[in-house]
């Protein structure tokens, strides 16, 4: 079952990367993120930032009950990488998570998406730093952390923002590696 859209292989950016097959117009939905869905606290559990830091590009949060591990049943969405200056966005849907172009994208491009690792006031230059951004877009701003504070939700919120979720899209946060590392 192989993505009609785009190409696993080989990226200059980090890894393997995901490339355009054909000429994709803005607002193609490509492809859903999906994994094994587990609450934050297990994937606390499954993966220690101190010690494993390539597990969490498959790590997707989606709001503040679930977490996507793409490690386990992910497809080839876990391989498109981050960039600050995108051509992808990630939506999240009725608590599902979707990879759209976010503007035309030409026959061999490289997808991406901002990740935007979660910050929280405790977040450090040296957080900062672990998640080094080399993206290389002009307007890159060194790091995957998010460039705004981005606070877990409360539980009435994130019910509020379930039942709009089909009316007002909303951009996705990756994962909350810089929070966990926070609490320590
Ligand atoms: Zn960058």
């Amino acid at each position: 079952m192989k993505n009609k859209y785009f190409a696993v292989r080989r990226s200059g950016v980090h890894g393997k990367g995901a490339f355009a097959l054909k000429d994709i117009r803005k607002g193609t939905r490509l492809v859903e993120y999906v994994g094994e869905n587990i609450t934050p606290a297990e994937s606390d559990r499954r993966y220690d930032d101190t010690k494993v830091k390539d597990h969490h590009t498959f790590l997707f949060s989606v709001d503040s009950r679930k977490v996507i591990d793409a490690t386990y049943g992910g497809n080839e969405s876990r391989f498109i990488n981050h960039s600050c200056d995108p051509n992808c966005d990630a939506v999240i849907e009725t608590r599902r998570v979707y990879i759209e172009a976010n503007r035309t994208i030409r026959k061999g491009e490289e997808l991406a998406y901002d990740y935007n690792y979660e910050r929280t006031p405790k977040t450090t230059k040296a957080d900062e730093k672990l998640y080094k951004c080399l993206c290389g877009s002009p307007n890159c701003r060194g790091t995957i952390v998010s460039a705004k504070v981005t606070l877990p939700r409360k539980k009435s919120k994130a019910r509020a923002k379930k039942k709009s979720a089909a009316k007002s899209k909303k951009r996705a946060s990756k994962n909350a590696s810089t929070k966990r590392r926070g609490r320590k």
